[in-house]
């Protein structure tokens, strides 16, 4: 999964130490809670990236990536879009 965080990286090395691991049977991706592979299969594994961001080229399997996506790499073009009309993106 090469989704980024965005700092130091420190983050990305994941402890092994869960006492119970959820661990999608088609492509082997470990999740910590139940729920989370349930999503995964749901929208993730074997799923075309169907969001796509209306600013560049980047495509997700997820809306929350995506709306992470554009706050992050695009906050000028929402902030303008702010205040032509309505925006399909919520800023916090
Ligand atoms: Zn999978
Ligand atoms: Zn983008």
């Amino acid at each position: 999964m090469k989704f980024h965080k965005y700092g130091d990286g420190k983050q990305n090395a994941p402890e092994v130490t869960w006492s119970k691991m959820y661990v999608c049977q088609v492509c082997k991706k470990v999740y910590k809670h139940k729920g989370n592979l349930k999503r995964h299969l749901d929208y993730e594994c074997g799923k075309e990236a169907s969001f796509l961001c209306e600013f560049c080229e980047f495509k997700c399997k997820r809306l929350d990536y995506l709306r992470v996506h554009v706050k992050t790499k695009h906050y000028k073009e929402v902030t303008q879009c702010l205040r032509k009309s309505d925006v399909p993106y919520e800023i916090e």
